[in-house]
């Protein structure tokens, strides 16, 4: 029987976390989602959110082998590696995805003098996975993992996973300029569920930033024929009040396409 997937969102929020009480609704915990695969757990970013989530790892300990893919290299998407609980757990096997550099990079950033040990000084075993966009890999028996180049500020990497009849496409820090949304429609096409960014909202984008909006989200999900397009890494200012009333008016807009992702929520495939 083909394995459930569950898909938790644990980091919403982009640039840096925000802890007060009218951003918890939606939640300020930055970039971090989690698809289990029967007892695989496949990680998208380490937002703040990774700590959250490497806490209920090592509460429910049965998930030993963790895959981890990196979107780039902005703080708000590896600050979560500070506090990640598995880390520091010797039955972990970590596989750590990313774009060329990728050790070297968290070394520097999670080392002294910065950081008390490197990533693959905790514990844990940690194995590093250098990734061009645009090349594929299998993390899993019967799950392919296919990678595109964002455009961003740096660069980025999305990342599409197959299996089971099933698939998620993690597409954020993406701004759709030049060719990206035609490259995005067909890396996206056919999948069950889109995770996109929502940074900006409608007539709020500011060109150059990287990133964009619900709307342009809605306009690929259709294009591609998605079921789903949860949209998340809300900018720092967007409270729980504004966050509500363009979810509204994405769901009345986009025919129920758009959901808004709230820290915690579980999307099942
Ligand atoms: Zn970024
Ligand atoms: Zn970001």
């Amino acid at each position: 029987m083909a394995a459930a997937w569950r898909v938790t969102a644990w980091g919403v929020r982009g640039a840096f976390p925000r802890m007060e009480a009218a951003f918890s609704r939606y939640g300020g915990n930055t970039s971090c989602f989690c698809l289990e695969r029967g007892e695989d757990a496949l990680i998208f970013d380490a937002g703040s959110g990774l700590a959250g989530l490497g806490e209920a790892l090592a509460a429910g300990g049965r998930r030993r082998l963790l895959h981890l893919m990196i979107s780039h290299f902005h703080l708000d998407h590896l600050m979560g590696l500070a506090a990640f609980r598995p880390l520091s757990l010797p039955e972990t096997e970590l596989h750590i995805y990313g774009e060329p550099g990728l050790q070297a990079r968290l070394d520097r950033l999670f080392g002294p003098p910065y950081w008390p040990l490197t990533v693959g000084q905790q514990g844990a075993r940690v194995l590093f996975h250098e990734v061009e966009p645009g090349q594929t890999f299998s993390p899993e028996p019967g799950l392919r993992a296919s990678t595109l180049r964002g455009v961003h500020p740096g660069g980025s990497i999305l990342y599409r996973l197959d299996g089971d009849g099933k698939s998620v496409v993690y597409g954020l820090d993406c701004e759709m300029a030049g060719d990206m949304a035609a490259r995005l429609t067909a890396f996206a096409r056919g999948a069950d569920l889109l995770i996109w960014d929502g940074c900006a909202a409608p007539g709020m984008l500011r060109p150059g930033w990287g990133h964009a909006t619900w709307e342009q989200g809605a306009a690929v999900g259709r294009a591609a024929g998605v079921g789903l397009v949860w949209v998340t890494h809300y900018a720092r200012d967007y409270d729980d009040a504004f966050l509500r009333a363009q979810e509204e008016r994405a769901a009345a807009e986009t025919g129920g396409l758009c959901r808004f992702a709230r820290e915690g929520t579980v999307i099942e495939l």
